[in-house]
C-alpha cells in the first residue's frame, strides 16, 4: 500500500472519531434534594447557557416546591 492510502485511513478514523460524542437529546443529573435523576434537555441547556446560568442542582420537581414555600 502506498504513503496517500496510510494517510487516507488516517483521515477516515479522526472524522468518525469525532461526530459521535457532538450531542444528545439532554443530559441526565442528579436532583440535590431528592437523588432522583431528572433530564436537563437541549433546549434548556442552551437557555441557560445564553443566560450564563449554571445548570440547575435540583429536579424541576424539587425547584417548583421551593418557589411556592417561599412567602
Ligand atoms: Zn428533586
Amino acid at each position: 500500500m502506498g504513503l496517500m492510502e496510510f494517510f487516507g485511513r488516517l483521515f477516515k478514523k479522526k472524522t468518525g472519531a469525532s461526530g459521535a460524542e457532538a450531542q444528545g437529546p439532554g443530559k441526565e443529573l442528579v436532583c440535590a434534594d431528592c437523588k432522583s435523576t431528572f433530564i436537563f434537555e437541549e433546549g434548556e441547556q442552551h437557555f441557560y447557557k445564553m443566560r450564563g446560568l449554571t445548570p440547575p442542582k435540583r429536579c424541576p420537581n424539587c425547584r417548583s416546591k421551593r418557589k411556592h414555600r417561599r412567602r
